[in-house]
């Protein structure tokens, strides 16, 4: 049996319907959006994330973000375990320039991932720049449980992830891109908490865990499906598009802490979705850049205090308890409203 250790499980099939919160302001802000129907945006979740604890016997085996279902004893996370022991227990080892990938029975669907691998690695380890010094190659473990809606998932502080192949023996071009992208979101977490160590300060349900939870999201969120080339390079635009109508213009809100905590416990809102997507490129586009959360990741491992490490690197603090914004609310949440919405 693992140590109580903490996981992060990457869920799909969290098909959001993408409909927006029913405004109880009325009809006002519909009229004003833009976007029309929920149906023009993007499905920003074919490969989305919740987090949960395997210390938990919750499992958010969902396929509405705001519902999770308590199963007591069969918890996706003990599923995707097992079968991903059974899985390291036969077949090969595939390496890579980054990875080692236990392949188990799917030996051609790593063949073919591993062509986008080296790219997974490469765009968690610049943007956070980090690359992984000491710990060796990352192990990539496969599984295969389609009727799962955990894509993958690893553990806070350790040097692998698990893979679901949703797609089982299946090398069609576009699911090994999906897989690639995976990786690269979840190589983003391992390469974190290595640097930061963040795990072993902040126990996973404690404020500072849920404070974690969204840092280390919004980066790996931002890893796959902004820079990460295989994935789906979302551009500032839509990720404003996004919020502006999940927000309702900002209307909505939801702190980056909530954010965090509610998805740490798979009762993120589309909002809250929206935010942990959104808050890595703002990160990166305002102020200085890659070298700005890189200095950031250099505070946290130093001092592990988020609004130090932030306020060093973007001379603000991140304003992540509160939904204030303004002209005169110094914070990084307030700027992020106005960098996406245009206003605060
Ligand atoms: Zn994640």
């Amino acid at each position: 049996m693992r140590k109580l250790t903490t996981i992060l499980a990457l869920l799909v099939g969290l098909t959001l319907t993408l409909a927006p919160p029913s405004p109880a302001q009325g009809s006002i802000l519909e009229n004003t959006l833009t976007l029309g129907s929920a149906a023009a945006l993007p499905d920003l979740w074919s490969g989305q994330e919740p987090v949960y604890s395997s210390s938990q016997t919750v499992a958010y085996e969902t396929t509405s973000v705001a519902v999770a279902l308590p199963e007591t004893g069969v918890s996706a996370e003990g599923d995707a375990v097992a079968l991903a022991a059974a899985s390291a227990t036969s077949g090969g080892v595939l390496s890579t320039t980054y990875y080692d990938i236990y392949y188990g029975q799917w030996e051609s669907v790593a063949q073919g991932l591993s062509a986008y691998l080296d790219a997974a690695f490469t765009t968690a380890r610049d943007v956070l720049g980090y690359d992984n010094s000491g710990y060796g190659k990352i192990t990539i473990t496969f599984y295969s449980d389609p009727s799962s809606s955990t894509s993958g998932y690893m553990y806070w502080g350790e040097n692998g992830i698990y893979l679901n192949l949703l797609y089982g023996s299946s090398i069609t071009d576009s699911y090994l891109q999906s897989y690639g992208s995976t990786v690269a979101h979840e190589t983003a977490h391992v390469l974190f908490f290595h640097e930061t160590n963040l795990d072993e300060r902040y126990a996973y349900t404690t404020v500072g865990g849920s404070c974690t939870t969204w840092v280390t999201e919004a980066l790996s969120y931002y890893v796959s499906d902004v820079v990460y080339p295989y994935g789906d390079q979302y551009s500032a635009s839509t990720l404003g598009s996004l919020l502006y109508y999940y927000s309702w213009n900002g209307q909505w809100r939801s702190s980056w802490y909530a954010s965090g905590r509610d998805y740490k416990y798979g009762t993120a809102d589309s909002l809250d979705l929206v935010q942990l997507e959104s808050i890595g490129q703002f990160l990166a586009d305002y102020g200085g850049g890659w070298d700005a959360i890189h200095q950031t990741l250099d505070e946290l491992a130093s001092s592990g205090d988020f609004d130090t490490a932030f306020r060093l690197a973007y001379g603000l603090e991140t304003g992540q308890f509160t939904t204030s914004s303004g002209a005169f609310v110094n914070t990084l949440y307030s700027q992020y409203i106005y960098y996406y919405l245009g206003h605060f």
